[in-house]
Order: C-alpha cells, then sequence, then structure tokens
C-alpha cells in the first residue's frame, strides 16, 4: 500500500530556499501555461500535448527537461478529471519529483534539480519517518505549507496479512457521536461542533466585511477547521483500529455504497451540517479502513438497514424504537440505551454472520441479520477530547502520525 510520508526539508542558506521557491513558482506558471493550449486544444494526450508546448514551454519559463515533462504530466492529469474547464494552477502548488530530477544523498541530504541547477537540501525527520524513510519509492512531491518546504515521499508500506478474527468491533459513524463502538466507547462529535460554530461565527463576519484581507483570512480559517477535523478523524481511527487489532478483532462498518444518499440524507437531515459532514464522515470512514488495512485488522462492511432501529434484545425492528435521535427505547421489550450505541451494537452482530461472504459479494443485501441476544453492557464511557483544542493541528497530527501507525 502507498502512503506519503512528509518529511521536513531545510535548506540553507537563504539562497536554496529562494532557488526551490523561484522553480515552485516557474513551474505552476508553466502549468498554467499548458492548461491554457490543453484547453484551447480540447488536447489530454500527453504525447500530442507535449509535441504542442514542449520547446515553447521550455523556452519561456527556463525549466529543464523533465520538469517540463512533469508539467505537462501535471496538466494532463488535472484536465482529465473535468474537461469543461480550464485547469489553474497555484504559484505555491505541489512539484513532482521523480528519480531522474531527485536522488539522495544519504538520508540526510537530498538533491532536487532547481532552476540554477541541483540544489542539495538537509532533510529533518523524526522517529517516524526515520522507521519508514527505507520503504522509500522513486516519487515524491516538493510541497510548501505556511513557508515551509516539505518533501512528500511515496513509500511502499507491506500489508500484514488479514488473520481470521473470531469476532468484530461495530463501529456506528455519524454526527453528533463521531463514532461509537459496540464496546460502548463514544468518541463525541462535540468538540468539532463547537470549533466548526466558532469559525462559523468568524466566517460570517468576514464575510460582511468584503475586503481582499478579510478574504484571505476567509481561506485562512477554512483551512484550519479542515485540518482539525483531519486531525480528529485521525486520533479516532486510529484508536479504533488499535483497540480492535488488541482486542483480536475485525472492525465493522455500515456499506454505504449505492444506498449513500438514503441513509446520508436521514441521518444528516438535522440542521445544516449537510456538505461539511459529509466530507468530514467520509474521510473518517477512509481513515479507518487504510489504517486497517496498515495494522492487517479486517473492515467488513455490512447492511446498514435498520440499524438503529433494531432491539439489539428482542430483534424488534420499528422506527418508533428510536423516540428521539440520541435514545434507542424498544417498543416491544423496553430495552433502552443510546441509538448509536445500538446500531454499533447491531453492526456487530451482522459481521459477525456476514464474515465468510462479504468479499465475494459486498453488496448482496441477503446477509440481513437482526441483533444478537447478548446482554447489554454497562454504561458508555465517553471520551473527552477537550485537551485538544487551540493547538497546532498540524504539528500534533505529525506527532501521533509519528507515534504509532
Ligand atoms: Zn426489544
Amino acid at each position: 500500500m502507498k502512503l506519503a510520508l512528509p518529511l521536513k526539508l531545510a535548506p540553507t542558506p537563504q539562497q536554496q530556499h529562494a532557488a526551490l521557491t523561484l522553480t515552485m513558482q516557474r513551474f505552476n506558471a508553466a502549468c498554467d501555461a499548458i492548461a491554457e493550449t490543453a484547453f484551447r486544444e480540447r488536447c489530454a494526450n500527453k504525447v500530442a500535448l507535449q509535441k504542442l508546448v514542449y520547446y515553447d514551454i521550455r523556452q519561456r519559463f527556463g525549466l529543464s527537461a523533465q520538469l517540463t515533462i512533469r508539467a505537462i504530466s501535471k496538466v494532463v492529469e488535472a484536465y482529465k478529471r473535468d474537461r469543461d474547464i480550464q485547469p489553474r494552477f497555484r504559484p505555491d502548488g505541489a512539484v513532482p519529483y521523480d528519480q531522474r530530477i531527485m536522488s539522495w544523498k544519504g538520508l540526510e541530504r537530498v538533491s532536487l534539480l532547481a532552476l540554477g541547477g541541483r540544489e542539495i537540501v538537509p532533510v529533518r525527520f523524526g522517529e517516524y519517518q526515520a522507521a519508514r524513510i527505507d520503504r522509500r519509492r522513486g516519487q515524491a512531491d516538493l510541497v510548501l505549507r505556511k513557508g515551509v518546504f516539505y518533501l512528500f515521499v511515496t513509500i511502499d508500506v507491506p500489508e500484514p496479512p488479514e488473520g481470521e478474527v473470531p469476532d468484530y468491533l461495530g463501529v456506528d459513524l455519524g454526527i453528533v457521536n463521531l463514532a461509537v463502538d459496540s464496546d460502548n466507547v463514544i468518541y463525541s462529535g462535540e468538540i468539532v461542533e463547537k470549533n466548526r460554530r466558532v469559525h462559523e461565527h468568524r466566517r460570517r463576519n468576514l464575510q460582511r466585511k468584503q475586503t481582499r484581507s478579510g478574504r484571505r483570512k476567509l481561506r485562512r480559517i477554512s483551512g484550519q477547521q479542515k485540518r482539525f477535523q483531519q486531525n480528529i478523524n485521525h486520533i479516532i481511527s486510529k484508536a479504533l483500529v488499535r483497540h480492535a487489532k488488541d482486542t483480536h478483532r475485525g472492525i465493522g462498518l455500515e456499506d454505504l455504497q449505492g444506498m449513500g444518499q438514503n441513509i446520508d440524507g436521514k441521518r444528516f437531515r438535522k440542521r445544516q451540517r449537510s456538505r461539511h459532514a459529509n466530507w468530514s464522515f467520509a474521510q473518517l470512514r477512509r481513515f479507518i479502513q487504510y489504517k486497517a488495512r496498515l495494522a492487517g485488522v479486517p473492515v467488513v462492511l455490512v447492511d446498514p438497514r435498520n440499524t438503529s432501529r433494531t432491539c439489539p434484545a428482542c430483534e424488534c425492528v420499528d422506527k418508533a424504537n428510536r423516540p428521539s435521535q440520541a435514545q434507542f427505547l424498544c417498543i416491544s421489550c423496553g430495552f433502552a440505551g443510546l441509538a448509536d450505541a445500538v446500531a454499533a451494537r447491531n453492526i456487530r452482530a451482522r459481521a459477525v454472520v456476514m464474515q465468510p461472504m462479504v468479499r465475494a459479494a459486498r453488496h448482496d443485501p441477503a446477509g440481513v441479520v437482526p441483533g444478537s441476544r447478548k446482554r447489554p453492557r454497562d454504561k458508555p464511557l465517553t471520551l473527552v477530547m477537550g485537551f485538544m483544542t487551540g493547538v497546532s493541528q498540524f504539528w500534533r497530527r505529525e506527532r501521533w502520525l509519528r507515534s504509532g501507525m
């Protein structure tokens, strides 16, 4: 499985930083120029486009042969995604490097081709990076973030074989609670919601002002909020996967593909939420899935229908079993609990039963199984994540990444 490993670069002296910056700007300006031709000529073919622009671009922008080729591929990839618009490139967009224009000088330095020739740039890395750097492949992206250069190196991480697991940890993903597992651990969404509201407020104030600096601030705020959310998703997914692994279980999730709209519509109708919530929800699912793969924890996707309406005690399925968003109260046997925790238990029960057939027929709805008859667990435990507010999110995430998965 391929992952991107971020390495911090420490260009010295000052001129080296300037050389990388200039290369990056020139590269992206070249991309813009190439995109203009690609769009005008309706050309999304690398070879054909190269014939059209190669010499002109090299001359106008002073790029090396290989950087010109990389720019052409970058444009073609962007243009292919949507042929109705001419792609635009930010001056600080990523520059892809391959073996021909990048080489390692030991582990501490990397040689990158810049406009004025090769720059040998010192690399900083922590334990997490040091443990994985020998898995690097030939590709990397040069990225500028808040004035600091990073090299996102592609690494090939082996996937441990998925063992046979006797049991599953059911995980219900949502908005009020970002995740609840079948062991009754609740990852509350409260802190995210609070953060969102604060940002929302600041955003509205800035939008009213309509100034240039206001617009810039707006962009920054949306970036901050995104990273905050991403950081939380990393933490939750990591905790879930580790918990499943430590207890020798797989993970059961709801299979939302194909029925996505219905399920999401149902779940997300509450207040605005909508786009932001959908984006974050999908990201958390992705994170759980890839971290599970890396840890060798099998993931089973189960039929999501009625997971929060089915009674785990008596198997009664009824809309009325869920009198409110948070609550579950069985109309037939009186079983009561937190709705999301009930859903997680039902997901677990389905995962256990579906296990053998799931990989062959993922979307086969035949595997619907009502809840199990296990005893109700004790009181839910809520993880408090308040300690993370206001910390530099990017770095905290780095630390979390480094510390384990
Ligand atoms: Zn019941």
